[in-house]
Formats: C-alpha cells, sequence, structure tokens
C-alpha cells in the first residue's frame, strides 16, 4: 500500500491527464480523477495500463466545470491537485462563454473546494497562449513567464481568451483568499507526443484532418511545441517542489509550423505523403480567403509571427530535459498510425 497521499487529476480523461496520472502512478502515488461522465473511466484505466502504470491505483469521481456537484467529494483528504481540465475544442464556438465559463468558472470552482478541503497546493495547466499577446511589445520581445496576455484584445480567439481569464483569475483568488492553497502553473505550447487512444485531443485531430488531405496548403503560423511526456513530468515536479509555489513555467522546446508538422508526418509515414499541405500560403493570400472564410480570421494575428521564448525557468526550475518538437510530431503521427486513426 503506498503511503503518499492521492493525488487529485481533473479531467482525468484528456491527453495530458492520461499522461499525467500514468507518470504519477509509475512514481507511487494515487491518483483520485475527475471526470464528467463515468463512462470514460475504463477508457482512462487502459491508457494509464498502457503506460506502465497499475490502473489499479486511479480512482474515479463525477464532476463538471460547469456545476458545483461534486467538487468537494473530488478533494476530499488530498493535498495536490492538479487542475488539467478545460474546454480545448478545435473549432472556436460562436458564443465565447462557451470555452470561457468552464475555463474560468471551473478554476473557481477547483481553487474554491481545495481552499475549503485544506488542500496545500493546486497546479493549474494554462498554456503558451495566456502569455504570448500582449500589447505594444517591441519587435525581438522574448517571451517568458513575466509576459501576460491582455484578454481585451480584439483579434484573439475565444480560447486564448478562456485560458487567460482562467489563469488570471486563479492569481487573484489565491491573492486574496485566505487559507487558499499555493498555486503553480504550467504554460506548454502545442502539445505532441503520443496518444494513447482514440479520444484525441485537438494536439492529434489536427493530424487525423490533415491525413484526410484536408489542407492542400498551409496557413504560415507556428507553435512552441511541448512534447505531452514532458508535459506529464512537468505537472509532477510542479506538484511536490516546494520552490514551484507561485510560479508560472513556460514549457516549449523550439517552434514549428503547421507546413513542417505535415512535413514530419510525410516524413514518418510516406504513405500520407499526398495528403499533407504542398506549400506555405502567402500571407496576403490568406487575408483575401478571410473575407468570405469566417474561420480564417482567428488565424491572421499569427500570420508569419514566430515567437521568441525562453524555456529556461522550466528547465532549471522544474529540472526538465525537453525532447524536441521534431522528436515529439513525429511520436504523435506514429501513435495515431499503431492505433489506426491515420
Ligand atoms: P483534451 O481535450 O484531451 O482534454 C481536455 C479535458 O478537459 C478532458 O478531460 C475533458 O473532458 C475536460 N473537460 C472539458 N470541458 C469540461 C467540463 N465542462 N467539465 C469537466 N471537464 C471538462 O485536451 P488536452 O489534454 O490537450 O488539454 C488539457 C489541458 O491542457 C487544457 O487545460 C488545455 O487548455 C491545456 N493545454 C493543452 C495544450 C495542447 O496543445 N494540447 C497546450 C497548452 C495547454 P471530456 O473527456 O469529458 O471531454
Amino acid at each position: 500500500m503506498s503511503l503518499k497521499p492521492p493525488v487529485v487529476v481533473t479531467g482525468a480523461s484528456g491527453l495530458i491527464a492520461k499522461h499525467t496520472i500514468g507518470e504519477l502512478v509509475r512514481r507511487g502515488y494515487s491518483v483520485r480523477g475527475t471526470l464528467r461522465r463515468m463512462d470514460k473511466a475504463d477508457d482512462v484505466r487502459r491508457a494509464v495500463a498502457s503506460l506502465g502504470a497499475d490502473p489499479e491505483k486511479v480512482s474515479f469521481v463525477v464532476a463538471d466545470l460547469v456545476s458545483d456537484a461534486g467538487w468537494d467529494e473530488a478533494v476530499a483528504g488530498t493535498s495536490v491537485v492538479l487542475h488539467i481540465a478545460s474546454p480545448f475544442p478545435i473549432k472556436q464556438p460562436d458564443d465565447p462563454d462557451d470555452v470561457i465559463r468552464p475555463a474560468r468558472d471551473g478554476t473557481l470552482r477547483v481553487l474554491k473546494a481545495a481552499t475549503r478541503a485544506g488542500v496545500r497546493r493546486v497546479v493549474l495547466t494554462s498554456s503558451t497562449v495566456a502569455i504570448f499577446y500582449g500589447r505594444g511589445l517591441p519587435v525581438g520581445h522574448i517571451y517568458s513567464e513575466a509576459d501576460f496576455t491582455d484578454e481585451t484584445r480584439p483579434d484573439i480567439t475565444p480560447y486564448i481568451k478562456s485560458k487567460t481569464i482562467a489563469e488570471k483569475a486563479a492569481w487573484q483568488f489565491v491573492k486574496s483568499t485566505p487559507g487558499a492553497p499555493e498555486l503553480a502553473v504550467l504554460n506548454p505550447g502545442f502539445v505532441q507526443g503520443p496518444a494513447l487512444d482514440a479520444d484525441l485531443s485537438t494536439s492529434h485531430e489536427l493530424y487525423r484532418v490533415m491525413a484526410q488531405g484536408v489542407y492542400p496548403a498551409a496557413p504560415r503560423i507556428s507553435f512552441p511545441i511541448a512534447d505531452v511526456r514532458d508535459v506529464a513530468v512537468a505537472h509532477v515536479e510542479a506538484a511536490f517542489r516546494p520552490e514551484a509555489a507561485g510560479n508560472r513555467y513556460l514549457i516549449g522546446e523550439g517552434e514549428l509550423g503547421l507546413y513542417e508538422l505535415g512535413q514530419i508526418m510525410a516524413r514518418e509515414l510516406p504513405d500520407l505523403k499526398s495528403k499533407v499541405p504542398k506549400f506555405e500560403l502567402p500571407d496576403a493570400a490568406v487575408r483575401a480567403l478571410s473575407i468570405v472564410d469566417k474561420r480564417m480570421r482567428t488565424i491572421l494575428p499569427e500570420l508569419g509571427q514566430r515567437k521568441d521564448y525562453t524555456n529556461a525557468k522550466a528547465l532549471a526550475g522544474l529540472g526538465l530535459t525537453l525532447r524536441s518538437g521534431d522528436e515529439a510530431a513525429a511520436a504523435a503521427v506514429r501513435s495515431l498510425r499503431d492505433l489506426r486513426l491515420i
């Protein structure tokens, strides 16, 4: 029997959560995962087992970010909560509140329940999108944990707003609430690495869409990349390193564009070569297309905007060694083929 107290992981059915649960169990912790629907429990157990971790060490509680029910039960008797759940849709909703409400209100529900239960630390999974969209920064600015997105910018997507508003609400809550838990925040880039089952994150859904030949050309947009296996390690380190309290950590290694992700897919799976984007679309073409295709408007501020950033704090502070973006993307593609999803 493990003497370590159980760690709570919200959104246990998600990609990052499943890898994190695997990492926790392999290190000897037991886990209580939250799910919106209990019928996902067996899939999570199977995914955890595929990571070489004992699924018997994982129990589940039902809780939805948009309802108070279940959260007190979820966090009772624990000292660490990893709050990973948040909507991450591949298509932006018409009503921004569809993602903002669960992200912000869910984060506050988790923090309030954790405060009532005397939880010691909450680790929140934010994103580089909560860092990269400030205002008035000089050309060549090197982004770091000191930067925050301005959620009032009119050109950012509902998802970017949701992550920014949720993270800011969390910092505000712990600052203003006596007895609140310590907070540590992780800000990963676009997460790659192996998928574990057919319940795909947007990270992997992108490849499934690409494999259908839907994108003959790619707009010039790119992302910092984080391998989900490294992000899982980061969650565990942020949970237990005393010095992580009160800190946020930008987790990314290099940057890859949509076109490059397609090229990696073609390299790993040559039979899909004819399906991946053949070239990068000139920015002017994307701007013209956005007049008729509303979806294109959400990427206009991204065009050609490679972002310099530093991951030095996460490497030193959490003791991480990060896989390269290429390795992470190749592992994503190969896992999807192993699962027969592309
Ligand atoms: P997934 O889509 O795989 O996981 C999202 C999880 O959130 C699922 O467990 C989902 O549950 C849960 N969830 C969504 N809405 C609710 C709700 N209303 N109530 C309860 N649970 C809910 O995505 P990832 O694993 O990739 O993402 C996990 C976290 O990491 C998110 O916070 C995301 O913003 C963040 N992140 C992700 C990045 C990426 O590139 N993947 C990059 C940076 C941050 P269900 O299975 O029921 O839908």
